[in-house]
């Protein structure tokens, strides 16, 4: 059942938000999505927010957080760039939404046959695409087992280097990122990684990567 977790959101714990995320993902797969009074939202919210989740995922059009995840208005702080890419200002974002508006746990969520990945596999460069492809190429080197086609055409490659990404993703926030470190060291914060099925609408969360 969907709760409007506006309220008590500071005594969740960041294994319990993460199970939110996951409830309302089971929802949205089932398509037993929960009620929501967006307008009564909007008067709930209207002077601050308190979003339980941050997460960074791709901007891809078929995977918007709040509806994969079956959340309403002041759920999610959503920081979305193609490829789900940890640049300065989507570190920012994430380090201004859990430091000061309170999530306790921060997501970084890929999907399946993504387009800023298919074009780092393929080194496609145009335009500003290549700053995004600089930023997911560390994933395509590390990925080590697929020998023969190592393009986007390769599904098995393009999968196993959209995770690999994730991973990565979280390392830099982690790596560069004092205030999540120290968030994540004193507790009031969790890390999660996943992927989202464009196919099927699930999100799979990747157990070796939690951190709460
Ligand atoms: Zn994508």
């Amino acid at each position: 059942m969907y709760k409007h977790p506006l309220l008590n959101r500071d005594q969740i714990s960041p294994k319990e938000a993460l199970d939110i995320l996951i409830e309302g993902n089971h929802r949205f797969v089932n398509n037993y999505m929960s009620h929501k009074d967006l307008l009564a939202l909007v008067q709930l919210t209207k002077d601050k927010q308190h979003p339980f989740a941050s997460i960074l995922s791709c901007s891809d059009s078929r995977a918007p957080v709040e509806m994969i995840f079956d959340q309403a208005l002041g759920d999610i702080f959503s920081v979305r760039l193609a490829g789900n890419i940890a640049s300065d200002k989507a570190i920012g974002s994430l380090e201004f939404s859990t430091k000061y508006l309170g999530s306790k746990i921060l997501v970084v969520l890929g999907h399946t046959g993504c387009g800023a990945v298919k074009a780092a596999c393929d080194n496609f460069r145009e335009g500003h695409i290549g700053e995004i492809v600089n930023f997911i190429r560390p994933a395509v080197r590390a990925e080590k087992t697929e020998l023969v086609d190592r393009t986007s055409k390769n599904e098995v490659f393009l999968e196993k280097v959209g995770e690999i990404n994730v991973r990565k993703q979280i390392e830099e926030i982690i790596r560069r990122s004092d205030i999540i470190q120290e968030l994540l060291e004193s507790k009031q914060i969790g890390i999660a990684g996943g992927v989202y099925d464009l196919a099927t609408g699930e999100v799979r969360f990747f157990e070796e990567l939690l951190m709460f």
